[in-house]
């Protein structure tokens, strides 16, 4: 049986991993070293890579950079952090409405449509 952490113990193992490294350059690593803290709480636990970024951009310790590529805008919540984003608009020449891009009003992440996360980096901040 798998069990899932509670959000506390959650951001207690990455408080810890974050100690430990300083920072940590991917988000695999970052799951996979608080998947080994989390163990040490309960053995059964288990931690998506999904809520490991999410908890780590919304946690208030961790300054997430990201790098961006190449890729197609997928839904409207924010590949950071998972908040509901805002589109940033233009006016094209022709007069008409144009999304550009969205942005994030709780994480500051903001992409062109064709843009897409490809890499996370996760600092430590205090
Ligand atoms: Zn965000």
């Amino acid at each position: 049986m798998y069990k899932i952490p509670k959000e506390e113990e959650v951001r207690k193992a990455l408080y810890a991993v974050l100690k430990k490294y300083g920072y940590v350059s991917s988000l695999k690593k970052l799951r996979d070293e608080m998947a080994k803290e989390l163990k040490k709480m309960d053995s059964s636990y288990r931690l998506s890579m999904r809520r490991a970024r999410i908890i780590a951009a919304r946690s208030g310790f961790v300054r997430v950079e990201v790098k961006k590529g190449k890729g197609k805008m997928e839904g409207k919540n924010c590949p950071v952090c998972g908040n509901k984003m805002k589109p940033i608009r233009s006016i094209s020449l022709l007069g008409e409405k144009v999304v550009l891009g969205y942005k994030c009003g709780l994480c500051g992440y903001s992409g062109k449509m064709d843009e897409m996360p490809v890499k996370y980096e996760f600092h430590l901040t205090r």
